[in-house]
């Protein structure tokens, strides 16, 4: 049984080293009764394709671990109580995603709602079920989407059937809640409980260990799990920084994302890559960013969830807005058949300046303040449209000029000159000004290094002169 609830945790912000052995938050479930006989037989018994469909999808996702369910689709005619196990809408209580309605309910062990695994009683009557059925909520307030991945919004439009009969078909196989674990039978958003992760799995080998399968299946998430927190305030969706970044200049920290080795067979070389997408599909014909990879064995059951540094975007990016994207692979190169937890993407755009100018990708930068502050300069010809990058000289640590030779072949012809000053103790900020000895288009980026905070200056072309900014930083 899912309620709906919606609370937000800070991220944790740690260094990135290897993968880790399973731990609190990514390991422990339990199980309890089951049906004699394995394989179960199941019924579909939506009338909708898209619907009978993802079902389909989710007892494959628990199938990928062992040999669980021959799902089969059924006739449409259900009953809880006719000796078939079965998955149909039914009208519940509004607040209700759905419910697994398991007979007799004394052999899952007990009184509704279904116990916490760490909760759980050593005498909890365990026995055979004769049936059991999922019931998706026809009346959920809501209402349900068959189409995925979820959003990150989980008050907001349909829920995602997929993470819902997930949940509930994993209580049919004897699964108890998980509060404290990344886990799709813990009470998580959608986005969340998507996912059959290393908890899941394990607990499903435990208790059929006949059934289970060899499987191979490096997952990646777009979120973090905190064992230190409970319930909805435990997920933090992924996020990067800064949210605005200048191509070829500018680099993103990605946080909050999780990667799982789900299967039980040790990996190696398993490499995470970052892409920029301007749509939430991520393939790997998007634009390719930076990748890590976990050099040599990452074992199964074992997970990363610290943040991703320093990841550039490169000068050829064109200038617009982006959701951020990873795609997970193994042995560097190849993706598992387990598709669905392959690559993800973020809830929130990245704005991505600068690249639209067209720039060469050459960048000679000028560094001021101590290397406090980088200054890159693109030049435009107005008469022609040919752009070009500048090319610095420092003059002192707060004074340097550029030459344009892309646009005027000179390299001793500067063209425009740039300050950062220390205005800190005049009005606490430090001041950006500019001049142009040039009629050319100006575009010029300040960086401040140490918080990727860029600052970007413009002057059409056709004019002279220059600006300032006394609160640039
Ligand atoms: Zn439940």
């Amino acid at each position: 049984m899912r309620t709906a609830t919606t609370l937000f945790a800070l991220a944790l912000v740690v260094l990135v080293t290897g993968p880790m052995l399973a731990q609190a938050g990514h390991t422990g479930g339990c199980t309890c009764g089951q049906f004699t006989a394995k394989p179960i037989p199941w019924q579909v018994e939506h009338t909708l394709a898209a619907y009978q469909n993802a079902a389909l999808a989710e007892f494959a996702r628990w199938n990928d671990v062992a040999n669980l369910s021959t799902p089969a689709l059924g006739d449409g005619s259900v009953s809880e109580t006719n000796g078939r196990n079965e998955i149909y809408f039914q009208s519940l209580s509004p607040d209700t995603f759905g419910l697994a309605a398991i007979r007799p309910l004394s052999a899952f062990s007990g009184s509704p709602p279904f116990d916490d695994c760490a909760a759980k009683s050593v005498s909890t009557v365990c026995g055979t079920y004769t049936e059991a059925d999922v019931l998706i909520n026809s009346d959920f307030l809501r209402g349900f989407t068959p189409v995925g991945p979820p959003d990150f919004n989980d008050d907001d439009g349909p829920a995602y059937y997929g993470t819902t009969a997930l949940h509930e078909i994993g209580h049919t196989f004897g699964l108890h809640h998980n509060f404290r674990n990344l886990s799709t039978m813990n009470y998580v958003e959608d986005y969340a409980g998507q996912y059959i992760g290393i908890a899941d799995a394990a607990a499903i080998r435990a208790a059929y260990p006949s059934q289970t399968k060899s499987m191979t299946d490096i997952g990646t998430y777009p979120f973090r799990y905190d064992p230190a927190k409970q319930l909805y305030a435990a997920t933090t969706p992924v996020s990067f920084s800064p949210t605005t970044v200048t191509a070829g200049i500018g680099a993103i920290t990605v946080s909050n994302a999780t990667i799982e080795n789900v299967g039980n067979v040790t990996l190696n070389d398993v490499k995470i890559e970052f892409y920029l997408s301007t749509d939430s599909t991520i393939t790997a014909s998007d634009i390719r960013l930076g990748s890590f990879t976990y050099t040599g064995a990452f074992p199964a059951g074992g997970y990363d969830d610290e943040p991703f540094p320093d990841i550039p975007i490169p000068s050829s990016v064109p200038g617009g807005s982006y959701f951020v994207g990873a795609r997970i692979l193994q042995n560097g190169s190849t993706t598992d058949s387990i598709a669905y937890n392959n690559t993800w993407s973020s809830p929130g755009q990245l704005t991505v300046s600068g690249g639209s100018t067209g720039c060469p990708a050459s960048a000679s930068d000028l560094f001021l303040n101590g290397g406090q502050f980088r200054v890159s300069l693109c030049a435009k010809n107005p008469r022609d449209g040919k752009t070009g990058r500048g090319i610095a000289t420092t003059f002192n640590n707060i004074v340097g000029y550029f030459a344009i030779p892309d646009l005027t072949q000179d390299s001793t012809n500067f063209e425009v000159f740039v300050k950062v000053l220390d205005g800190r103790p005049v009005n606490g900020k430090y001041w950006v000004f500019y001049g142009g000895l040039t009629d050319f288009e100006l575009t010029i980026t300040v960086t401040q290094v140490a918080t990727g905070a860029v600052k970007i200056y413009t002057r059409p072309g056709l004019q002279y002169g220059g600006g300032g900014d006394t609160s640039a930083f």
